[in-house]
This record gives structure tokens, C-alpha cells and sequence, in this order.
């Protein structure tokens, strides 16, 4: 893995939440983008070299829905930057690491990614993100 990509918080409401974090890191988001497959919108800030990622739901079958149900709004999850995520799922998967998909899914801000199950992980949510060339 080469560094963290960005970290993900889940919320409930992306405008409220953009407000918030407007105010939080003195800047608007760069980005704002529906992911169809995954049932979530996103809002990326950059902060220096890092990235901060809200992640609000879509529809009630969404991973964040059903997140939500469970935990209050906050971090949701670490990604990594990976060189090349199929080689890195493999490797994980030889270390013993539970995969939550088989093959990377198309994920917001021009990234292939993969999660890993928190149950292998001491209950950190990781994410793999690899640049679509
Ligand atoms: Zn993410």
C-alpha cells in the first residue's frame, strides 16, 4: 500500500454535512459525486495532501443506510492508495483478510476499489482504491 487516499465519514445529510465541514476546513468541496452502484453520494475536500471524503446514502438498501442504523454519523472508513488493487487483493486474500467483493468495484473520484471486511481488520473498515488510468 503506498499511503492513506482518504477517510471516509458517513452522514446523514450531505448539504448540512457540507456546511459543517465548509466551515470546519475553511474551503468548499472539490468534488461532489453519486455512485449509483455503491447507493451513496460523496463530497471530497482537500486538506494539503490529504482528502476527506463524506459519504451519505441514497436509498434505505444502501451500505450507509444500513450503517447508520447502527453507529452515529462519523468515520466510516480508511482508504489506500494501491499501485495495482488486483495484485493487492490477492495478497490480502493469501493473508487471510475477508474481501467484502471479489472483483473491484468502480468507486467515486476516478478509483477502482475494494473494502475489506472489518471483521478481519479489528473492526476498521479499509478501503482500496487504485487510480483508473
Ligand atoms: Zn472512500
Amino acid at each position: 500500500m503506498q499511503k492513506i487516499e482518504h477517510i471516509g465519514i458517513a452522514v446523514t445529510d450531505i448539504d448540512a454535512s457540507n456546511k459543517i465541514f465548509e466551515k470546519v476546513f475553511g474551503k468548499e468541496n472539490y468534488k461532489s459525486e453519486k455512485v449509483e452502484s455503491e447507493g451513496v453520494v460523496t463530497s471530497f475536500f482537500q486538506i494539503g495532501e490529504n482528502k476527506i471524503e463524506l459519504v451519505a446514502a441514497t436509498n434505505p438498501d444502501s451500505p450507509i443506510s444500513k450503517f447508520l442504523s447502527r453507529n452515529r454519523e462519523g468515520m466510516h472508513h480508511i482508504a489506500f492508495a494501491v499501485d495495482n488493487i488486483e495484485v493487492e487483493m490477492e495478497r490480502l486474500k493469501n493473508e487471510g483478510i475477508t474481501l467484502l467483493n471479489d472483483v473491484p468495484k468502480k468507486g467515486a473520484d476516478n478509483k477502482l476499489i475494494c473494502f475489506l471486511h472489518p471483521n478481519s481488520t479489528n473492526g476498521v473498515l479499509i478501503e482500496l482504491c487504485q487510480e483508473i488510468k
